[in-house]
């Protein structure tokens, strides 16, 4: 990268990631991990957790009013779910892409949900839809502490051997 242009990437840009029930259920939760680890992203928080419904309300807040919604509360409900934060250069926008599409039957092949899901009450994974949502999202399922800067041992490694 050319230091003097505007447009550096941003490493430190953040999103979360959520195996719902159905896709921890399926034991995908290692395959999703893959997939952003192999993408370059960094795992920087993941915890496994029965979600309440409070929690579900604030998250899904702009759906309340969408006839969907019970039947989305009993789905997230229905299990523990993996959630995740994952950091690097546009990871929010790669993620949605990655995830593929809100309803399975439009998903392109290779995406999570094109691979391994076929209905949108039973679409797998979560992903932030944008920075803003992304940061609402990560500070209502985690707390600071629990989000952990590391440096990769490619840097670290010569230095401290
Ligand atoms: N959903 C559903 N029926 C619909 C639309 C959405 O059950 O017709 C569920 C589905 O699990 C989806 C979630 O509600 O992932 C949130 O919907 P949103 O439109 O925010 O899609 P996403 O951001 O998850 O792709």
């Amino acid at each position: 990268f050319h230091r003097s242009q505007t447009s550096l990437p941003d490493l430190r840009e953040r999103t979360l990631i959520a195996v719902k029930p159905d896709g921890v259920q399926r034991r995908l939760v290692g395959q999703i991990i893959q997939r952003f680890e192999q993408r370059g992203f960094k795992l920087v928080g993941l915890k496994m957790l029965q979600v309440s419904e409070d929690l579900l309300s604030q998250h899904y807040c702009e759906l309340r009013t969408k006839p969907f919604y019970p039947s989305l509360l009993h789905y997230m409900t229905s299990g523990p779910v993996v959630v995740m934060v994952w950091e690097g250069h546009n990871v929010v926008q790669t993620s949605r892409t990655m995830v593929g599409h809100t309803n399975p039957a439009q998903a392109q092949a290779g995406t999570v949900r094109g691979d391994f899901s076929f209905h949108v009450s039973r679409n797998v994974v979560h992903a932030s839809d944008s920075l803003e949502g992304a940061q609402r999202e990560i500070q209502l399922w985690f707390q600071g502490k629990d989000l952990l800067n590391w440096d990769c041992c490619d840097q670290t490694c010569t230095s401290e051997a």
